[in-house]
């Protein structure tokens, strides 16, 4: 069999990792037009930080593909044939295939505003990016960061590494407003404030004001004010990389439409990852998941299919984590921004404002856990996500918590509190914990 894959990034990498495994024979060719190796995209601002160099962000030595009889092909595929199964790269080359994987991942999502293509303006999402931005925040006092999401936060944690003062506009009145609720973005924003991170809140960028060279010189934001800036740093998202499928026979909406095997609507073409939008998510799943280790999933269900063992892709449980500055954040399950009918949510806080944990469970009888966010703390995944799987009821979780911690000295620290506070919060439920009291006078 030969498989061409578009892209090398986590999905294209684990899905050719996969293949080789499964079936020893198959001839695989990854094609990629951004890097001839594949690296953690995840790591990229660790370059930037200076904790790591490049050849750090990659998971594998250059030897590792010969050695794997991997192909490695850096260009990039500027033609898709479905109906002679070939694709054209920049390079003037053509490649047939049996199977074609469309791992093309995603690109930044810019709205139309006037001034973007300036010289100093620009997204974060690979090395190119990341070498624009080495050069272009060289030497530079200020800079402006747009969006109040994941991005967002690194590139104002990347500014301020370098003693540049940066300003971050969010459209929402708090952090992350999609996502996060608003006591735990209150902690983000104690980030934003110990790192000297201005923040505008309900304020959007209007317009990007140029010097006489072209460059970006200051922004107006939709509040009216003038923020200079030498360098403007676009952080509003993602979406699905099409260049390759459009005018073809590939069917696509947001991004490329596929079935539970991640084929796409033409035979023996496949997609994953940050690329794919599947036509009918599971329950409680998203159509376009952009995120590392739904990739890695996705990639390596693809793989069995393509070796002629369909399997269905079920990401299970959801999962994130990022880090905020200083702070870790971890979710599990489903933890809305806002709170949802027929579902209670206990929150618990340290005064310090570096550690939370809030815990969602249904408020109907059996009183099922559905999530968990995790600020400053680190959770178990395994735990929480059988806790979440199996509906156990939230007295049980309360009675182990412990089990789902890494450090059992935190827990030992800081339970009693939580437990105190959560029969405070949940007197209906407290006399279940308080059979655990013999417990805790033993810590
Ligand atoms: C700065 C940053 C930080 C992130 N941090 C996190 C995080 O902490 N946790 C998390 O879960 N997720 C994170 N993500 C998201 C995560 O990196 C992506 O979900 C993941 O990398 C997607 O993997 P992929 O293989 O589907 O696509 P990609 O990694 O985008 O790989 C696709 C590759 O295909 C190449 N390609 C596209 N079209 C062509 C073509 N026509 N010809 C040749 N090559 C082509 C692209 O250049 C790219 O190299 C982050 C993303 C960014 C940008």
């Amino acid at each position: 069999m030969r498989l061409l894959i578009i892209g090398n990034g986590i999905t294209g990498v684990t899905a050719a990792l996969t293949v080789r495994r499964l079936q020893p024979d198959a001839q695989i060719t990854l094609v990629s037009e951004e890097s001839a190796h594949h690296y953690s995209r995840t790591a990229l601002m660790y370059v930037y930080l200076g904790h790591m160099r490049y050849q750090d962000i990659k998971p594998y030595e250059d030897w590792f593909w010969a050695e794997n009889r991997l192909e490695l092909v850096e260009a990039t595929a500027t033609r898709l044939d479905t109906t002679s199964q070939l694709v054209t790269l920049s390079n003037g080359q053509q490649l047939g295939y049996d199977k074609l994987l469309l791992a093309t991942g995603s690109v930044s999502r810019l709205a139309d505003w006037p001034g973007q293509n300036l010289a100093g303006v620009q997204g974060l999402y690979g090395l190119p990016d990341l070498a624009r931005m080495e050069r272009d925040t060289h030497g530079i006092r200020q800079a402006v960061v747009v969006g109040g999401g994941l991005i967002g936060v690194e590139l104002a944690e990347m500014l301020h590494s370098r003693g540049i003062e940066a300003t971050v506009l969010v459209r929402d009145s708090h952090y992350w407003g999609s996502v996060l609720p608003a006591a735990e973005a209150r902690l983000v924003d104690q980030q934003f404030e110990e790192h000297h991170v201005a923040v505008r809140y309900r304020t959007e960028l209007a317009e990007i004001l140029s010097d006489d060279q072209g460059r970006v010189r200051a922004v107006r934001t939709t509040a009216g004010e003038e923020l200079p800036c030498q360098w403007l740093g676009l952080a509003t998202g993602v979406t699905p990389n099409l260049t390759l499928v459009q005018g073809t026979a590939v069917e696509t909406d947001r991004g490329i439409l596929v079935d539970e095997h991640l084929q796409t609507s033409v035979p023996h073409v496949y997609a994953a990852g940050d690329c794919a939008q599947h036509r009918q998510p599971g329950q409680g799943e998203v159509p376009i998941e952009q995120l590392w280790y739904t990739g890695r999933m996705q990639g390596e269900t693809v793989a069995h299919t393509i070796c002629g063992k369909p399997t269905a892709y079920r990401r299970g449980i959801w999962f994130n984590s990022a880090k905020f500055f200083a702070l870790e954040y971890q979710t599990y399950g489903r933890v809305p921004a806002q709170p949802e009918a027929g579902i209670d949510s206990f929150y618990w806080e340290h005064p310090g404002g570096r550690l939370a944990l809030r815990i969602n469970f249904s408020s109907m009888p059996g009183f099922a856990v559905t999530g968990f966010n995790a600020l400053g703390l680190r959770l178990r995944h395994e735990i929480c996500a059988q806790w979440i799987g199996t509906q156990t009821p939230i007295r049980e979780v309360m009675a182990q918590l412990g089990a789902a911690n890494f450090d059992p000295e935190f827990y030992r620290q800081y339970e009693p509190e939580m437990i105190r506070q959560f029969n405070q919060q949940f007197p209906q439920h407290a006399a279940v914990l308080q059979r655990r009291k013999g417990l805790f006078s033993r810590l």
